[in-house]
């Protein structure tokens, strides 16, 4: 075999969206694997729960996998894993992650039944590894969850760095600030690609610290006399921890409410990444034992997902927690765009129950957590890298992160920017996107379905939405393929029935022409044609008369 001279980069999700990050390397065909991560639907998907990468190109080379390695524990890059680790699993594949991270995939693995037992190596800032013609080494980045790791990869074409979603944070949480000179020394590595988080590249100036975000926090809880409920995402354990460390400064008991929620912060304890008084933490339940000013409940809800915690309780459907005058509810800004009505709604219903709001943007899992423009320039500066490719983010900020390499030194034509499904090819000469691509279209999880609500369903479910159903029952006579009596129509979402007398006459008299034709014509009675035929001419007719179109069911009865 002909020695490959160049390195191969596959994203498959992450480049040019926010969330459902994974991206392989690969050499001679032989795949490293980075992340697995899901991000939420769009608005116009109803019914869809995830969205996750198409990962039809590594069909047929599960024994070219070398593994996988997870940068942390956002679902973002984490979230697929269930849905996608049976189609690519074998015995024995290898797959790292921080103790973290590692922590909440095994975690979250115990709740869908049926799928490979992960075994999952722990590493941490330091440790290498080698992958095939890959060796990495892991290096700690601060970020809004603990145990991040960037990436170090000597590849035979050159040295790569994979920053994970990072900041520069100098009074970080739990953890260490910045380890300038490590990065530095890799830097003198020489660095041929640099792969930066974009997610903040179009924030101007330094991103805030920890230390900073939870002094913002600290004036709601200064100020607060009643309850304080804070909605949050139950993976940003940093917020989880500050609003701990707060409610114990201000001598409040913490009730903690949402599966996920519980589950990560009790295991974020154990593994000592979040760190609470003994006493601190206590039972939803007990919450009317204490005064309400003693009071923090901490709930998941943020976005106003239908069944979470805060969505339920400002719905007045929670068991006992009801909102009540003098409660401060601290709710995050949106993370999907499109979402914002539903936030809207749900804040509306909280104000309606004479509470107050702080719509408090450092709650929302992307805001905080990512470098902004000085420091991603600092970061360029820093690895010097001959070649670079913005990662993570809506096409405006990898635009946006092209530019600050420009400005950081990096002559633009070795700045690629390149998007799901593309193929970037490297060596030490050069980089370029391929002509061909790879699939990297949506997978959307539906319930428990992966992949099997495709576009056509999708189409289906928003003409539901929009135009409603019209079901068309026609009894035919088996003898002569003649229509028996008149059709029957029953309508939803669509028009009004009972006001719509002529239209749905002129319906029944339009359905019968078109069945006692095809059927009149003699030979055998192809249903399927008649069904096609009442579906367009019916779709037509309705157009013309109502501007809608809703689905049509033919449903043809035999007698
Ligand atoms: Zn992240």
């Amino acid at each position: 075999m002909e020695k490959q001279q160049s390195l191969k980069i596959v994203p498959l999700g992450g480049l040019g969206e926010v969330g459902r990050n994974m991206m392989l390397l690969e050499y001679e065909r032989k795949i490293l694997i980075i992340d697995m991560g899901f991000r939420m639907p769009e608005e116009d998907m109803p019914g869809i729960d995830f969205i996750v990468p198409n990962i039809n190109y590594l069909r047929g080379k599960q024994k070219n996998i070398l593994g996988i390695v997870f940068t942390h524990g956002h679902y973002d890059h984490i979230g697929a894993i269930p849905y996608l680790i049976g189609k690519i699993w074998r015995p024995n594949l290898e797959i790292f992650a921080s103790p973290l991270t590692r922590g909440i995939i095994l975690k979250r693995q115990e709740d869908f039944t049926s799928q490979p037992k992960l075994d999952i190596t722990e590493v941490k800032n330091g440790s290498k590894i080698k992958l095939g013609p890959f060796r990495i080494e892991f290096f700690k980045q601060n970020h809004n969850i603990p145990d991040n790791l960037g990436l170090f990869i000597e590849t035979p074409v050159g040295n790569i760095i994979h920053t994970s979603d990072f900041k520069f944070d100098p009074n970080p949480v739990n953890d260490l600030p910045t380890d300038f000179e490590k990065l530095k020394d890799f830097s003198k590595r020489k660095i041929l690609l640099l792969l930066s988080d974009s997610t903040g590249a179009e924030e101007e100036g330094h991103s805030l610290s920890e230390k900073t975000i939870e002094k913002n926090l600290e004036e709601i809880f200064q100020r607060s006399t009643g309850r304080i409920i804070a909605a949050t995402f139950s993976s940003l354990i940093n917020r989880i921890q500050q609003i701990i460390t707060l409610s114990e400064k201000y001598q409040r008991k913490v009730a903690i409410e949402g599966y996920s929620m519980k589950t990560n912060t009790e295991l974020a304890k154990v593994l000592g990444y979040i760190k609470s008084k003994k006493g601190t933490i206590i039972k939803a339940k007990e919450i009317s034992n204490y005064p309400d000013s003693r009071i923090t409940i901490l709930c998941t809800g943020a976005q106003g997902e239908g069944s979470a915690i805060l969505m339920r309780i400002a719905n007045k459907e929670h068991p006992f927690i009801r909102l009540k005058k003098g409660d401060d509810v601290i709710l995050s800004s949106s993370v999907i765009p499109g979402n914002e009505r539903t936030v809207q709604t749900l804040k509306d219903d909280i104000l309606r129950q004479k509470t107050k709001v702080f719509h408090y943007k450092m709650m929302d899992i992307h805001a905080g957590g990512h470098a902004q423009q000085e420091e991603l320039k600092e970061m360029i500066k820093i690895m010097k890298p001959k070649f670079f490719l913005p990662i993570h983010g809506q096409y405006s900020m990898l635009v946006s992160h092209a530019e600050l390499a420009r400005e950081a030194g990096v002559p633009e034509k070795n700045i690629v920017i390149a998007e799901n499904g593309q193929v970037i090819n490297l060596n030490q000469k050069r980089i370029l996107v391929e002509k061909k691509t790879v699939p990297s279209n949506y997978v959307m999880v539906d319930g428990l379905g992966i992949g099997d609500v495709g576009e056509v369903v999708l189409r289906d479910r928003q003409m539901l939405a929009r135009d409603g159903m019209f079901v068309i029952v026609v009894i035919v006579d088996k003898q002569t393929g003649q229509v028996k009596g008149s059709p029957d129509i029953i309508s939803r979402g669509f028009v009004y029935l009972r006001e719509s007398k002529e239209l749905l006459a002129q319906t029944r008299k339009k359905v019968i022409e078109i069945v006692n034709r095809a059927a009149g014509s003699g030979g055998a009675v192809n249903w399927s044609y008649i069904k096609d035929e009442i579906r367009n001419k019916i779709g037509q007719f309705l157009y013309t008369k109502t501007q809608r179109r809703p689905i049509i069911l033919p449903v043809v009865i035999e007698v």
